[in-house]
């Protein structure tokens, strides 16, 4: 059995992470199986539909590097048209098959009728479900006369009295009791068909073989069983991974903060870090590693390996698993990043080693790519040191003038742009041997009048990569 799955998005606004954790899932067992990932859109809802956002759906998709193999831009003939609002009469026919098998009926009844009928139920106690007299066979033949001559209506689907079991790749076994759901409308009276209708017969139409969705259409799954049954279709192995919550262990919304992968771009997040924190949120890696790149999974994604219950959204987690994936990026990739942000004046201008000493020293302190220019600048750059109560203390030290005074005088000697890992050792060995000052005096007053700051990274890393030009400057503005 050749493997189909799809990725169905609504475009009605932009790619929700959610959306895209289950764009990622398809997409992986797609690739682990060497099956196809279909891209289909759902826009049955015209109003709320636009082809601006499917347009920039598809753009975040690709940006996470999810790559479908079918879709409106990639035709199978066999399959196409992708887009629902294209296929319109292939839902048609399919209805109107279900009507002449009397699996769904024509439905007259006005909106009053339908209210009416809702309040009668409910006023009884019973279940608020369609009891109106066009489900019964005796009245078929008038209403297939009156759509005969002309009259438009809705196609109502006639939900079976008994219960259904699903047998879920997540959820394992749930059972729908048989008064769940009643009649439910597939083509609205305008002629256009609905959610639950369209998606089974497209899915059965485009030989979708699993169904990785959010838990949220759990509800939607009873409707669509039934319409599988009616259609005389093979049903496809279902997966309905868990739902994204928030710290307050609600459904992740807007509420939470920034909740479509389009904001986390803007935001400069790497799309293999999204990929990777999306994908642990509700799966999790079998030698249960937490950070790796898609590629990694390809030999390793199935589908018993994801978790039933609710994943909590931590947006620290994201940043984390963000810096994991700078750290772990060659250092080619990452100059070549840095080289295109803004205010890389200095660092494009150095040399290749240069450039290479820099992000492997600044990976350790960078969460974003955009970080690596303020840490070039607050690091390597910043000829006025701030005065923190640290720094205070470290020049009322009566051995760091001595050191001030002499690295200043070895500095004004220097004849280069960056002095050597040599020449600062020895600056050093003079400063203990020479001056006779050891321990934290030493380190910390050659550190304190080097680099303006009484931690951070090794010297020997750092001041090589310090044009001298600022260091006299900076030791200049110790010296006032
Ligand atoms: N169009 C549906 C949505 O955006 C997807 C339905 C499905 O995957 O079956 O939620």
């Amino acid at each position: 059995m050749t493997v189909r799955v799809r990725f169905a998005p609504s475009p009605t606004g932009y790619l929700h992470i959610g959306g895209a954790r289950t764009a990622l899932y398809n997409y992986l067992y797609a690739k682990a199986v060497g099956g196809t990932f279909v891209l289909r859109i759902e826009d049955t809802d015209l109003e709320r539909s636009n082809a601006e956002y499917e347009k920039l759906q598809i753009d975040d998709l690709k940006w996470m590097g999810i790559v479908h193999d079918e879709g409106p831009d990639k035709p199978n003939p066999k399959y196409a048209p992708y887009r629902q609002s294209e296929r319109t009469e292939i839902y048609q026919k399919y209805a109107l098959q279900l009507v002449d098998k009397g699996l769904a009926y024509y439905d007259f009844c006005t909106e009053e009728e339908l209210e009416a009928m809702k309040a009668k139920t409910e006023a009884e106690g019973g279940d608020p479900h369609y009891t109106g007299k066009w489900r019964e066979a005796a009245h078929w033949e008038e209403a297939k006369a009156r759509v005969a001559k002309g009259e438009k209506t809705a196609i109502r689907f006639k939900a079976p009295k008994k219960s259904y079991t699903l047998k879920d790749k997540v959820k394992g076994s749930v059972t729908y009791p048989d008064n769940m759901v009643g009649d439910f409308v597939i083509v609205r009276s305008n002629g256009q068909p609905v959610y639950n209708f369209c998606c089974v017969v497209d899915d059965h139409l485009m030989d979708i073989t699993h169904v990785i969705r959010g838990e949220d259409h759990l509800n939607n799954t009873v409707r669509q069983l039934m319409i599988y049954e009616a259609l005389g279709a093979k049903l496809p192995e279902f997966a309905h991974v868990s739902l994204l919550i928030g710290h307050d262990r609600q459904k992740l919304s807007k509420r939470h903060g920034a909740t479509s992968v389009n904001l986390y771009r803007n935001e400069h997040y790497l799309p293999e870090a999204m990929c990777n924190y999306l994908c642990l949120l509700g799966w999790s890696h079998p030698a249960e590693r937490d950070i790796f790149d898609k590629s990694d999974l390809y030999e390793v994604f199935t589908l018993d390996r994801f978790s039933a219950s609710s994943a909590m959204y931590d947006l620290e987690k994201l940043k984390w698993v963000n810096s994991e994936h700078v750290k772990k990026m060659s250092n080619a990739d990452l100059i070549s990043l840095v080289e295109k942000e803004p205010e890389t004046e200095f660092f494009n201008k150095q040399t290749p080693e240069w450039k290479n000493a820099c992000v492997e020293l600044l990976k350790k302190y960078a969460q974003f790519i955009p970080d690596f220019p303020k840490l070039v600048n607050e690091m390597i750059l910043n000829e006025h040191p701030h005065m923190t109560d640290a720094l205070k203390e470290i020049l009322s030290w009566e051995t760091t003038p001595k050191i001030l005074s002499f690295l200043a005088a070895e500095i004004d000697k220097v004849q280069t742009t960056f002095v050597t890992e040599a020449e600062l050792n020895a600056w050093t060995e003079f400063v203990k041997k020479d001056l006779a000052v050891k321990g934290k005096p030493l380190f910390q007053g050659v550190r304190g009048c080097l680099t303006g700051h009484d931690h951070g990274p090794d010297l020997k890393f750092l001041i090589p990569l310090t044009p001298v030009s600022v260091l006299k400057n900076r030791m200049l503005d110790l010296s006032k």
